[in-house]
């Protein structure tokens, strides 16, 4: 049985003083009894969402990292300095940085396989463009995205995988997928996902759909048979995300 698992992403959003009063929006509000609550947060957010989190069952996370432990890499952050700061959570391959900042399927797997090393879950994003999705071929490309991913990732490291089904014509544009579609490509992840590791492996990963979720469609998004839960962008930063988390 998986348990659902909300994942609010800021993106670019809130100051270390505006994201403290964000959490104190939110914290006593979600209810974290059946489901996996993270916020993933703006580097300089960590800490002190960190901070206003203790004593909460909600974590946090970050929005990337860099796949090597350290060294000249001027302006990354490494998975050992976001494990030491307790971040349980690690945003990959979001279609802004695949759009704007060159991640590619072969960053994404390298990220993937290094944030697992370090014990932070990678919530690794995938999806199509409209373009894709007109032309009918959005479950190969899906697909193969997935398969990329996954490169060389063991099925006991896989397991400790999210994945995050996001159309990119839905993200931000109030244009959420239908819940058939969404099921449709989720299925999708599970049938490759079973083709590489098996059904019981592919059973335990946990498939988000992220995509102008909203209070006012995520009961019925959350209700198709392969989404476990969501990636949220923009009700993520107001009271609508505890409506979200808390729905049936
Ligand atoms: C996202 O940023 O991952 C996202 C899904 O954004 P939104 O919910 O705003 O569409």
């Amino acid at each position: 049985m998986r348990k659902r698992l909300v994942a609010g992403n800021w993106k670019m959003n809130k100051t270390p003083k505006e994201a403290l009063e964000l959490v104190a929006l939110l914290k006593d509000k979600v209810n974290t009894a059946d489901t996996d609550v993270v916020f993933c947060v703006p580097f300089v957010d960590l800490i002190p969402v960190s901070e206003a989190l203790e004593g909460t069952n909600i974590a946090f996370g970050a929005q990337n990292l860099y796949f090597e432990d350290k060294g000249a890499f001027t302006g990354e952050v490494s998975a050992p300095m976001l494990s030491e700061i307790g971040c349980k959570y690690v945003v990959i391959g979001h279609s802004e940085r695949r759009a704007y900042f060159g991640e590619t399927d072969e960053s994404v797997n390298k990220k993937l396989i290094q944030a697992v090393k370090y014990g932070i879950v990678p919530i690794v994003c995938v999806g199509e463009e409209l373009k894709t999705r007109e032309e009918n071929v959005t479950i190969e490309h899906v697909r193969s995205q997935v398969k990329r991913a996954l490169v060389g990732v063991s099925a006991e490291d896989a397991a400790k995988t999210v994945f995050a089904y996001e159309p990119i014509w839905a993200i931000g544009t109030g244009l959420s997928a239908t819940s058939e579609q969404a099921q449709e490509v989720c299925g999708a992840i599970r049938t490759v996902l079973t083709e590489i590791y098996g059904k019981a492996t592919a059973d335990s990963i946990r498939i988000l759909y992220g995509g102008s979720v909203s209070g006012k469609n995520s009961e019925e998004l959350f209700a198709m048979p392969d989404i476990d839960g969501g990636l949220v962008g923009g009700s993520s930063l107001k009271e609508d995300f505890a409506t979200i988390v808390n729905c049936k």
